[in-house]
């Protein structure tokens, strides 16, 4: 990963598009979408809840491109949209 991507356009202060996707868990039908108004972002990925609870995994999730989960294999899809919109 380069320096440059690191790199967030907000200054700060400002609530960064980091934080956890919440709702039900994504599967290949039905995946978690994530939203955000940048092509990709990073998204992390703390499990469900109790058991299937797991040590947070970090991840880029680019726009077109689903990912999965490496530990509890719940599928992501990043959305268009502000992600700490008035929703
Ligand atoms: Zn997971």
């Amino acid at each position: 990963m380069s320096e440059r991507n690191l790199r967030l356009p907000f200054r700060e202060g400002t609530s960064i598009e980091i934080n956890y996707p919440v709702g039900p868990f994504g599967t290949k039908d039905s995946p978690a979408i994530v939203k955000s108004v940048f092509d990709k972002r990073i998204v992390g990925c703390p499990g469900g809840e109790g058991e299937d609870e797991h040590d947070v995994v970090w991840f880029w999730l680019e726009k077109g491109k689903p990912h999965e989960c490496p530990v509890c294999f719940s599928i992501f899809q990043a959305g268009s949209g502000w992600p700490w919109g008035s929703s």
